[in-house]
C-alpha cells in the first residue's frame, strides 16, 4: 500500500547566473541566467509526489510573481499544497552565483518561509493524522516544525527530520520529537557539537570504524539516524539492534556520473519518506533512497530533476540483476 506523506517546509525560487569568474565590487559582466524551484522543502515534497505517494506539503507564500509559479508548480506536480500567505513578505529566493570551477556564490532571502507559523501548521491537523510520513527540515520558522512534529507524534505517524541546513541550537528541531534523523557530515558534527559538547571535524568521521560511528549517532536521541555521506553513499545506525540491516550498516552510493549534487540530500530524503510510507524495511527503505538520489544526481537541477518512480524501479531491477540493487 502507497501511504501518505505530508512535508512541512520551505519554497524558494532560484534564480542561478553561470559567470566566469565572480565579479569584484563595481564591476559588470556577461552571464548566462536559468531559474527553477528550490527550496528543501518543496524538493523533498516533489521528488515523493514523483514518486507516486499521495503528498501533502505544508508551505508559506508572499504575494508575488514567485508565489503564483510556486502555486502552478505544486499542482503540476501534483503535490496538495496547504500555503499560508503572507502578503507583505516576499516570497523565498535565492540568488545563486556559479564560475567557470564550479564555486557558488549565494544570497537567501527566506522571505514568508520564516513566518510560517504554528497555527497554519495546526490547521491541516488532519492532513498530518492521515500521514504514515511526516518530513520536516531547517528552512521554515522553528515553531512550525516543533508543530508539525509534535501532531505528527500525537497521530503515530513516522517523523523524519532532515537537520538540513546547519542552523543555531535555538532554531533546530527538537530532536526528541525525530524518529529518523538524516544528517549530513558537517550537519552531524554540528549536532554533536550542541547536543554532546563534541568538536568532530566533519571530514574526520569517513576514518572511523562502523563501532565508532554508530557510537557517535547513539549520542543523539533519534532511534534511527542515516547519516548520508554524499558519493561514499550512507551509513545507518539504530538504537534498536534488531531492526532490519542490525545496529549498523552502511549503503554505499551508487557508481553515476554525477553532474550536479544539488537536491542530492532531497532526493536522498523524498525516497527514504516514501519507502517507509511503504512499509518497506529500513535497510530496504535506505537503498530506495540511494536509486532515487543516484538518478537526480545525474542531472541538471534540484526539484525538475527529481525521477519518476518507473526510473528508480527499473534502476533497481537493473541493479538487481547485476548483484547491486
Ligand atoms: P549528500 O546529501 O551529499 O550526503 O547526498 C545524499 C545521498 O545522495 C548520498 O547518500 C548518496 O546516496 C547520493 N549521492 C550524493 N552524491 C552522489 C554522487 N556523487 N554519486 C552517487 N550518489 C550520490
Amino acid at each position: 500500500m502507497r501511504g501518505r506523506v505530508v512535508v512541512a517546509g520551505s519554497f524558494n525560487q532560484d534564480f542561478v547566473w553561470r559567470v566566469p569568474r565572480f565579479n569584484a565590487p563595481g564591476q559588470t559582466q556577461l552571464g548566462s541566467f536559468a531559474s527553477g524551484p528550490g527550496g528543501k522543502g518543496s524538493n523533498q515534497a516533489i521528488a515523493c509526489a514523483r514518486l507516486g505517494v499521495t503528498t501533502t506539503f505544508i508551505g508559506a507564500l508572499g504575494e508575488d510573481a514567485i508565489a503564483q509559479q510556486a502555486i502552478a508548480l505544486m499542482q503540476a506536480e501534483g503535490v496538495d499544497a496547504r500555503w499560508e500567505g503572507h502578503p507583505t513578505l516576499a516570497s523565498g529566493s535565492a540568488a545563486i552565483w556559479i564560475d567557470a570551477a564550479g564555486q557558488n556564490m549565494i544570497v537567501v532571502d527566506p522571505g514568508a518561509n520564516l513566518a510560517l507559523s504554528a497555527a497554519h501548521v495546526e490547521a491541516q491537523r488532519e492532513a498530518i493524522a492521515a500521514a504514515r510520513v511526516v518530513l520536516t527540515q531547517h528552512e521554515i520558522h522553528p515553531d512550525a516544525t516543533r508543530r508539525t512534529l509534535e501532531l505528527a507524534g500525537e497521530a503515530g505517524a513516522l517523523r523524519i527530520h532532515n537537520p538540513a541546513p546547519d542552523v543555531p541550537a535555538d532554531a533546530a528541531a527538537p530532536l526528541a520529537l525525530v524518529d529518523v534523523l538524516t544528517p549530513n557530515e558537517s550537519e552531524f558534527a554540528a549536532l554533536l557539537r550542541a547536543h554532546c559538547g563534541l568538536d568532530i571535524d566533519p571530514d574526520a568521521l569517513h576514518a572511523l570504524a562502523d563501532a565508532e560511528l554508530h557510537a557517535l549517532c547513539r549520542r543523539l536521541p533519534p532511534p534511527s539516524l542515516v547519516l548520508t555521506l554524499g558519493a561514499r553513499g550512507a551509513f545507518v545506525s539504530h538504537a534498536d539492534a534488531g531492526q532490519d540491516g542490525g545496529p549498523c550498516h552502511r549503503v554505499p552510493a551508487r557508481a553515476v556520473d554525477a553532474t550536479d549534487t544539488t537536491g542530492a540530500g532531497d532526493a536522498f530524503n523524498g525516497g527514504l519518506a516514501v519507502a517507509l510510507a511503504e512499509g518497506r524495511a529500513f535497510a530496504d527503505a535506505v537503498r530506495f533512497a540511494t536509486a532515487v538520489a543516484a538518478l537526480q544526481v545525474q542531472r541538471p537541477g534540484a526539484a525538475l530533476a527529481m525521477p519518476l518512480r518507473d526510473e528508480v524501479e527499473r534502476l533497481q531491477a537493473e541493479g538487481q540483476e547485476a548483484g547491486t540493487g
